[in-house]
C-alpha cells in the first residue's frame, strides 16, 4: 500500500501510561518557528536548551583516538570503570562528595539517569514534589513511571525558589522524592547553601522522602554565585540523595549523550536494572569523550561562562527596558524568565487581545522571534529566552521584542 493510502494509525491506541502526555508546547513553537524560517522569514529562535559553542577539540580528539583504539564495543552496563572513576574524581574534587564505584552510574544523558531513578523507585500513585517553574520532562517522566507530580508554584517574589514551609505543607505519606534543580531551567535561579540547609531541615523530619538534585547547570553561574549541592550541604542525608549531573551543558556535549549520578548503592543497582532493559551501556565512544571532559583542563568552561554572563546582562537589560516586561537577574544557566504580566490585556495592532503568555509568544513569533511561554514550565505569565546564541542575534531579537511590545495597544483604564 502506498504511504498516501495508509490510514494514520487506525486501530492504534497509546498505552495508558503515555496517553495523558501531550506533545510538548516547546516542540510546537520550535516546529512553527522552523517552518517560518524555511519559508524565508528571518526568524531568530531563542528556544534551544543547548550551548551554541562547539565541543572543545581535546574532547573530540579523545573520542577519535578511542575509535582508533577499538573502543567500539559494549562497555560495562552503566558506564566503564574508567568513566566511573572520572565521575568519582569529579564529585570529590568539585562537590566534596565521596562515592565508591558502586555508588556511581552513567547513562545516555542526565535525562536517562532521572528516568532510571523514577522507574526504579516509584509505585503507582507515589508523589514527587517539583517546584515550578520546572523543566517539563520532570513531570512527564514521573507520569510515565506511574507517579504523581506535585507541582509547587515558586514565583518571582520567592526568587523562583521553594520555601521550606511550602515543602513541609506538600509532604504526604506518599511523597517519595523532592526534585531540586539549581541553577534552574527555566528560571536561572540558584539555591545557596543556606537555602538548601533550610530545605534539608524539612527533609530530615520525613524519612520517606528522598532528594534528587539535578545539577546540570552547575558550571554556568554568574556574579560569583557559589554553587552548592544538596548532598554536600546535608551529608547526613546522602543515604537519601541522588546527585545528577552530565557533560551536556558544561562542555557543550548535548549530542554525545552522557549523564551520571551518585547515590546509595541499592538505588544505583535498581537504576541499572532499568537501564539494562532499555538501552544497555551508554555509547562507548562518548564515554571516552566524557572522561576527557571531566579529567581535562577546565579553562574553557570558565571562558564560556564569561560569554554567557555577557549575554545574560545584554538580555536582562534589554528586556527590562521594555515597558510591560520584568526580568529578574538569573544566577545561572543560560535562560532568562521574564514576567510579561504588564502585557496581558493589551491588544495587537490587528486587534487581537493578548490574554496569556502563549499569546505573547505567538505575537513575538509574528515579529520573527521565537520564545517559550512560561505556561510550558508551569508558571504564567512569563516567557523563557535561551541566550545560548550570538550577541548579534540577541541584539536584533531584543530590538524586535521592544518594537513589537511598543506596538501593543494598552486597554483603556476606567
Ligand atoms: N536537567 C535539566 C534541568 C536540563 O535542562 C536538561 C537538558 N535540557 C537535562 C537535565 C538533560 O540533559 P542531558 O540529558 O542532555 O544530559
Amino acid at each position: 500500500m502506498s504511504a498516501a493510502l495508509r490510514s494514520p494509525g487506525a486501530g492504534f491506541s497509546p498505552a495508558p501510561r503515555i496517553a495523558t502526555i501531550g506533545v510538548s508546547e516547546i516542540l510546537r513553537i520550535t516546529a512553527k518557528a522552523g517552518a517560518l524560517k524555511r519559508a524565508g522569514r528571518p526568524m531568530i529562535v531563542l528556544g534551544a536548551g543547548e550551548p551554541d559553542f562547539d565541543t572543545p577539540e581535546p574532547i573530540k580528539n579523545a573520542a577519535i583516538r578511542a575509535i582508533g583504539a577499538g573502543a567500539t564495543k559494549y562497555t560495562a552496563l552503566d558506564g566503564s570503570p574508567e568513566l566511573k572513576e572520572a565521575v568519582r574524581r569529579k564529585f570529590s574534587r568539585e562537590n566534596g562528595l565521596v562515592f565508591t564505584q558502586d555508588e556511581v552510574t552513567c547513562g545516555a544523558g542526565a535525562k536517562q539517569i532521572l528516568y532510571n531513578a523514577f522507574m526504579a523507585t516509584l509505585a503507582e500513585g507515589d508523589e514527587v514534589v517539583i517546584p515550578t517553574p520546572y523543566w517539563t520532562s520532570y513531570s512527564d517522566i514521573v507520569t510515565i513511571a506511574g507517579g504523581r507530580p506535585v507541582l509547587l508554584p515558586c514565583g518571582a517574589e520567592a526568587g523562583f525558589r521553594l520555601q521550606p514551609a511550602q515543602l513541609e505543607a506538600a509532604i504526604t505519606p506518599r511523597t517519595r522524592w523532592l526534585l531540586l534543580n539549581s541553577p534552574s531551567n527555566p528560571s536561572g535561579a540558584g539555591y545557596r547553601a543556606e537555602d538548601l540547609a533550610a530545605l534539608a531541615a524539612v527533609i530530615r523530619r520525613h524519612p520517606q522522602v528522598w532528594v534528587m538534585s539535578d545539577d546540570m547547570y552547575e558550571h554556568i553561574v554568574y556574579d560569583g554565585f557559589r554553587f552548592a549541592t544538596f548532598a554536600a550541604v546535608a551529608p547526613d542525608l546522602t543515604e537519601r540523595t541522588l546527585t545528577v549531573n552530565g557533560v551536556s551543558k558544561a562542555y557543550a556535549m548535548t549530542g554525545w549523550r552522557i549523564g551520571y549520578g551518585g547515590g546509595p548503592s541499592a538505588l544505583i543497582k535498581a537504576m541499572a536494572v532499568v537501564q539494562s532493559q532499555a538501552t544497555s551501556c551508554p555509547c562507548s565512544v562518548s564515554q571516552a569523550a566524557a572522561i576527557a571532559a571531566l579529567d581535562g583542563p577546565q579553562d574553557v568552561v570558565a571562558e564560556r561562562r564569561m560569554a554567557f554572563q555577557r549575554r545574560r546582562d545584554l538580555v536582562v537589560q534589554g528586556l527590562n527596558a521594555v515597558p510591560g516586561l520584568d526580568c529578574p537577574v538569573p544566577d545561572g544557566a543560560f535562560y532568562t524568565f521574564a514576567s510579561c504580566a504588564g502585557l496581558i490585556g493589551t491588544r495587537t495592532p490587528e486587534g487581537r487581545v493578548i490574554g496569556s503568555d502563549r499569546d505573547v509568544a505567538d505575537y513575538l513569533l509574528d515579529a520573527d522571534v521565537a520564545v517559550v511561554p512560561g505556561s510550558c514550565f508551569g508558571l504564567e505569565p512569563f516567557f523563557r529566552i535561551s541566550y545560548a546564541t550570538s550577541d548579534e542575534e540577541l541584539r536584533v531579537a531584543l530590538a524586535r521584542i521592544a518594537q513589537a511590545c511598543s506596538a501593543l495597544v494598552a486597554p483603556v483604564r476606567a
